[in-house]
């Protein structure tokens, strides 16, 4: 499904990824964890398509096709879902009426028509009901006033609805108290499947715990330094991140 090869990616003609390899497969749950600054969000970034990012080696291709001259919109029409970590605020837009634009455009994108209104209506009833969704929250303007708690459940709700083929999720830890977090492993579950990947950003192990990774990857200075299985997320849990770093640098 996605395959990255070499990629390198600056801001400000400052490197920032290094020459990143990674591989996920339809059904995969992939974990990138590391410390602050090594480049996490960046990749999630660059993956999306956010122009910020200068791809300046290296390839990423998604469903074998080069999405490099994409932009993110068009990125989104594929099946490719970024959870924004600072959600940006629609004052007038309700979550639902947000919700089916981006439905609606996904699929005119893909030549097909508008989704009906009572399957819509189903759709939302049945994705809200499972995420434990009430209905006054739907009607509220987009992220007006919301904790981090509710933002984060507006963006699972957005990821259950447009049913993504690759979910990248970045989160940023700080704020997600064990409701948001057991949200996140809801909607994040009910998503996997045989078809969908999920690509799960963290630097703490504690999400883990609630989505279990098929691979964790380890990201230092811009690059994948270690690769392994939910066990390293446990190794990294107890003994922190430095004995990376020294066994990069040994
Ligand atoms: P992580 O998500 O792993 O904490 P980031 O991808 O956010 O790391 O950042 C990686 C490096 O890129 C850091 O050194 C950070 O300061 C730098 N960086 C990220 N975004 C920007 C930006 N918009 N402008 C300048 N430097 C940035
Ligand atoms: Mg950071
Ligand atoms: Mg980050």
């Amino acid at each position: 499904m996605l395959k990255i090869k070499n990629l390198h990616a600056s801001i400000d003609d400052k490197a920032i990824l290094k020459g990143i390899n990674l591989e996920v497969k339809p059904g995969e749950v992939h974990a990138i964890m590391g410390p602050n600054g090594s480049g996490k969000s960046t990749l999630a970034s660059v993956i999306a398509g956010k122009d910020e990012f200068e791809v300046t080696k290296g390839s990423i291709l998604f469903e074998n096709e080069d999405i490099q001259e994409l932009d993110p919109e068009e990125r989104a029409h594929k099946g490719i879902f970024l959870s924004f970590q600072y959600p940006i605020e629609i004052p007038g837009v309700t979550v639902t009426n947000f919700i089916k634009t981006a439905i609606n455009e996904t699929r005119k994108a893909q030549g097909l028509e508008e989704m009906p209104a009572n399957e819509m209506l189903k759709k939302i009833r049945e994705k809200s009901d499972f995420l434990e969704i009430n209905r006054k929250f739907l009607s509220r303007s987009l992220n007006e006033g919301f904790s981090g708690g509710e933002k984060k459940r507006n963006e699972i709700f957005q990821m259950a609805m447009l049913e993504p083929k690759l979910a990248i999720l970045d989160e940023t830890d700080s704020g997600l108290d064990i409701d948001a977090l057991r949200v996140v492993a809801n909607g994040v579950n009910k998503l996997k499947s045989k078809d969908n990947a999920v690509i799960v950003i963290t630097h703490y192990q504690r999400l883990l715990e609630y989505i279990v990774p098929d691979f964790v990857h380890v990201l230092h200075n811009g690059k994948i330094v270690k690769s392994g299985t939910k066990e390293l997320a446990h190794e990294l849990e107890s003994k922190g991140y430095d004995w990376i770093k020294e066994e990069v640098t040994a």
